[in-house]
């Protein structure tokens, strides 16, 4: 199976882990983003592209309907961008989300694959975007996975969303398509969108399932802002449990392997956050629903080593509930109870319920915004100062297919 390498999801603002947000830290000129990166050899490459032929109104990702020329003038800042960040990197991984990247042109689609030579490439794509040219794409740029946005099969759903031209027999030809090009599938489904029936959305799971995807992702809907739908339906929670026993009936079952990112990715186009290991941050802000008109200044911050341990923790904590400490041992040099203040500030969570520390594991047993106490004190103010979000858990149940 395709190692799952190109996990940078975190990296970028709309799903947010215990350290997103839109805009902290602060203005950082192009000097100071090149020496975050001197001295890295090896990173991810997150790619943003945040266009969509339409806009779903329960979307609360960074994207919008691009103008004429505005998809040509983003491609070039990207390729500026790129060439300017990436000198001396070797790109092990590659994300390429959005947005839709596939419903670019295929001559603007090559290009943007061709940002990473080499690496583990994953592309998020809508079944309805996936035609035969962008399969050939992928195909000829070795594209290993796809993350296949389904969202829904519910053809009421989908007209009160605004999402025309998909159905299942769109999204059965893409699962074949891909398949014959030997292109894994992740496909993902929403739960809880306004006018959904607790019913129609567990046969999407069922249907969706004996398409035999490699993953298969239910997240909640989320009425963000950014969303133009205001309400999630009342019945998701238990439906996502309904749908864990679907998943388990059809061999599916919790990822053997918990995420893990490169430790680098550097984030290109709007938006997309770069996290340059032991050194630093930085992002440009997101398009927010404006034209394209440049990329704009940097924002980020510096990072210490005490501030990588502590977000190797959270974001273990946070994605898969757990952390291990030789996970910890091996990329810190040591071992995470040493005393000290971090050690300090899990003991006092384990003391309050919120973490059982036991032999070679710490669990998180508490709601994960708890893990706002284990920030680091200048990110959490930034955090909390700057993103109106604030700190969600992610309402997202991943399965893997056993085989
Ligand atoms: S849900 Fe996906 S396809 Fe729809 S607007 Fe958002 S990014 Fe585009």
């Amino acid at each position: 199976m395709t190692r799952l390498a190109s996990l940078c999801y975190e990296e970028y603002p709309p799903l947010d882990g215990a350290y997103q947000d839109r805009s902290y830290g602060r203005r950082l000129s192009l000097r100071e983003v090149l020496g975050f990166w001197r001295g890295i050899r090896e990173a991810g490459l997150y790619v943003h592209w945040p266009f969509c032929g339409r806009r779903c109104a329960y979307c609360y990702c960074d994207s919008r309907v691009p103008e004429p020329g505005e998809e040509a003038r983003y491609l070039q800042a990207v390729e500026a961008e790129h060439r300017r960040l990436s000198r001396g990197l070797r790109f092990t991984s590659y994300l390429l989300a959005g947005g839709t990247p596939t419903d670019a042109a295929p001559g603007r689609l090559e290009k943007l694959l061709r940002l990473a030579p080499g690496a583990e490439i994953t592309v998020e794509a809508t079944p309805a975007s996936l035609d035969k040219e962008k399969i050939r794409v992928l195909r000829a740029h070795r594209v290993s996975r796809v993350d296949l946005g389904v969202d829904s099969l519910d053809p009421a759903v989908l007209h009160r969303a605004g999402r025309p031209g998909q159905d299942r027999d769109t999204v059965r030809t893409a699962f074949a398509g891909l398949a014959e090009s030997r292109i894994r599938v992740d496909a993902s489904l929403v739960c809880g969108l306004p006018g959904q029936e607790q019913e129609s959305f567990l046969a999407d799971v069922e249907w969706v399932l004996k398409l035999r995807p490699a993953a298969l992702r239910l997240y909640a809907f989320d009425p963000r802002p950014q969303t133009r739908f205001k309400r999630r339906e009342a019945w998701a929670g238990e439906a996502l449990g309904l749908a864990d026993g679907l998943a388990g009936a059809a061999g599916y079952g919790s990822p053997k392997e918990p995420w893990k990112l490169p430790r680098s990715v550097l984030g290109v186009g709007a938006g997309a956050k770069s996290h340059a290991f032991g050194a630093g941050w930085h992002q440009h802000p997101p398009l927010a629903g404006r034209p394209f008109r440049g990329l704009g200044p940097f924002y980020g911050m510096e990072l210490s080593p005490e501030d990588e341990e502590r977000r190797f923790v959270v974001r273990g904590l946070g994605v898969n509930g757990r952390v291990s400490r030789a996970a910890f041992r091996k990329m810190f040099g040591r071992d995470v109870m040493k005393p000290g203040p971090f050690s300090r500030d899990l003991l006092r969570m384990e003391r309050a319920g919120g973490l059982s520390i036991q032999g070679e594991e710490i669990r998180l047993l508490g709601p994960s915004h708890a893990l706002a106490l284990l920030c680091e004190r200048k990110i959490l103010k930034q955090i909390l100062r700057n993103n109106r979000i604030g700190l969600r858990p992610m309402r997202c149940h991943v399965y893997e297919h056993h085989s």
